[in-house]
Order: C-alpha cells, then structure tokens, then sequence
C-alpha cells in the first residue's frame, strides 16, 4: 500500500557542495524533507514532502520527555554506471517496524515506506555525490508528539526522512582504530531497548564514548549489561573476530542491535566458505587467543564505514594490538566486496541494491 504523497517544492534550492572532499558526516542537507502524521484516529495522514526546515513541537511533546524516538541509517549510491540505488532497504524498514514495536510507536506499512524512500531520493537525485565513496545518506525517523505528559503509549507520531551527502569515510585511508573495553557503563541490556534503533540507547552510550576519546581511543568495546564479560558491539558498529581461521560475531541475544553490514557480511563469509559463530564471546577469551597469537583480525561493521580494522585494544591496563594494527585481508576483501557491490563493480548475486533511478 502506498501512501499518498504530496509534494511542496523548494522557491530557494541550495547550492550543491563544490568540493566533495569537504563532505564529512551529516552536516548538510538536502532541499526537501518527508514528514507525515500518525494520530490514532486517523492512522498514518498527510504524506509530504516539504522544503527542508524546523519541525515545530508542542513543548510537552512525548519525545522531548521520554525519549520515544526511533530511527534508521541507509545510503543511497551513484553506482559506476550513474544508476542511483539503495542498499537491502527492505532491511532498513523491517528494523525500522521491529523499533516502532518495541517503542509502542506505529508501524509502517513496508512498500508504502520504500515508495516514500525513493520517492524522497529520487527528487534529490542531483544531491548524490559523484566522487568515488561519496554517498547520500538518509535518515528516517519517527517520534510520539502527544501534546500532554501523562506516561503511555503514544497516541500522535511524526515520521520523517532528512538526507544528507556525506563524504567518503575513508578520505584518508583504512585506518584501524584504537578501542577501549568499557567495563563501567553499559549500552543496553537484555530485555530492554538494545536490538531496536532508538535514541535513548545512544544517551546512554555518550559518557563512555567521552572518556574513551579522552584517554586517546577511537571507540568503546561495550560488554554486556549482566556479567560484563561477553562482548556486544564497538560503539555503534556490531564487531566481527577471526580467531583460529574462524569468524567470531557475537548472537543477537536482544541486547545487540542487528546490523545490516553485520547480516551481509556474514552472508559473504559464509558464501566464500569461512565458518562463522555467531555465539556468546568472552573477553577472556578473545585475550587468550590475542596471546595465543590466535586473533588474527578483528573489524567492526556499520552502514557509515561498511567495516572499520580494530587495531589496538585496551582492558585493564592492558593494551593488545591485533593484527599488527594493520587492515587484515580478510577485512579489506570485505569492504572491497561490499562497496564493490554498493558501488555498481562488483556484481550484484544476491540482488541486494535496489535501483531508484537514472542518474
Ligand atoms: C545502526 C547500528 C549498527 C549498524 O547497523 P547497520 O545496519 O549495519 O548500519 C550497529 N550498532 C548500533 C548500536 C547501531 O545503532
């Protein structure tokens, strides 16, 4: 079912970023945004696209109070050919809806939210970069606005979509990242909000990531909520080992959230024959095969860097380095083979990109 969308065009368009290097992370956005209500009465109304602007909201707003807040992270690629497309956005949606679920928002009907998506890209269509691992990023997301502060479920919601070009990650090279295991603060727990993509679980992250950028580290390793000993995720990224010849990735036990480069890249390990675990890792066993000399790489992974090499980890007053701080092999064949893929050189096998339009 498709939503009906109207379509309010910008009088004043931005000028589009001359220098492409300069990009960086959403910092700019496009002319337009989507919006459209949710009130239960009325179920999902008023599909627009706007010209991109402040969003007025009633100052009891549910979301400013009690951080009922989802969201989703998807590019959008101009492939080799000029063809711009998505990545597994169906992924994107279906996250997107488990979210809404756990957060008692509404859900979205799924091809009704992919025409909206397409919609919205193809109409800034000249807002995707060309240089090489430039790419339009979109961010989806859905709050509950009832204008009163009595604590329930939300009965108004808002979804919107903003776009932003964002640079290539990687302008100046893979490098691999220094990570501190965090043993204080935890991210999320079983039971609570970990596997949904919302706000809140990122307030809670801030401290632990304010420290460890303090103390000279890229990224936090987040242990679970209970024992503090198994392995979760690093920073916002789900994080992949190679031990023993093995790939190691922590289960979805509900405390972590499940990524769509983790589901693709497991997908690719096993169609290239790896064996892959997803199961429970300890850090004490992941420093055991650190000494052992059986760690031969680890990676995280997330639609922003696809994968980014941990190079160096710190636990206690000890710092491990993992594969000579240097990207691993099998690493590199993951990002080459992913971006390849999203980028229109590799070829599509599983039919993961989904074509919006022409360039
Ligand atoms: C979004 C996110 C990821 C990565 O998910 P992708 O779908 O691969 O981008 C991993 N962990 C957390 C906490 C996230 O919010």
């Amino acid at each position: 079912m498709k939503y009906s969308i109207s379509v309010t065009k910008t009088t004043s368009p931005k000028e589009k970023p001359a220098d492409e290097s300069k990009l960086g992370f959403g910092k700019l956005f496009t002319d337009h945004m989507f919006l459209m209500d949710y009130t239960q009465e009325k179920g999902w109304h008023d599909a627009r696209i706007v010209p991109f602007g402040p969003i007025p909201l009633h100052p009891a707003s549910t979301v400013f109070h009690y951080g009922v807040e989802i969201f989703e992270g998807m590019k959008a690629y101009r492939k080799a050919n000029g063809d711009i497309s998505l990545f597994r956005p169906m992924e994107n949606i279906k996250r997107l809806n488990n979210s809404a679920e756990r957060l008692c928002l509404p859900e979205l009907d799924e091809e009704g939210c992919l025409d909206i998506l397409m919609t919205l890209v193809e109409l800034e269509k000249d807002w995707v970069p060309h240089s090489e691992g430039t790419s339009l990023y979109l961010r989806p997301f859905m709050y509950g606005n009832d204008p009163h502060l009595g604590v329930h479920a939300v009965k108004n919601a808002t979804f919107a979509v903003i776009c932003s070009p964002v640079g290539a990650y990687y302008a100046e090279g893979i490098n691999p990242v220094k990570i501190a295991i965090e043993s204080q603060d935890v991210r999320a727990v079983r039971g609570g909000t970990g596997y949904a993509k919302c706000g809140g679980n990122y307030a809670a992250s801030l401290r632990a990531g304010e420290k460890a950028e303090k103390n000279g580290y890229t990224q936090v390793l987040w242990l679970d909520g209970v024992e503090r000993k198994y392995i979760e995720e690093v920073g916002a990224m789900n994080v992949m080992f190679k031990i023993d010849g093995k790939i190691v990735t922590p289960e979805l036990t509900g405390s972590v959230l499940p990524g769509i480069t983790r589901k693709s890249c497991v997908e690719l390990l096993r169609s290239w024959g790896y064996t892959v675990e997803e199961r429970l890792i300890s850090v004490d066993e992941l420093f055991e095969a650190a000494a052992n000399g059986k760690l031969e790489e680890a990676w995280g992974t997330g639609t922003a860097a696809v994968v980014s090499p941990i190079g160096q980890l710190f636990y206690k007053g000890e710092e491990y380095v993992v594969c000579d701080n240097k990207i691993g092999e099998l690493t590199q064949k993951l990002y080459d083979n992913l971006t390849g893929i999203q980028w229109g050189k590799v070829e599509d096998v599983n039919g993961w990109t989904v074509k919006v339009c022409n360039g």
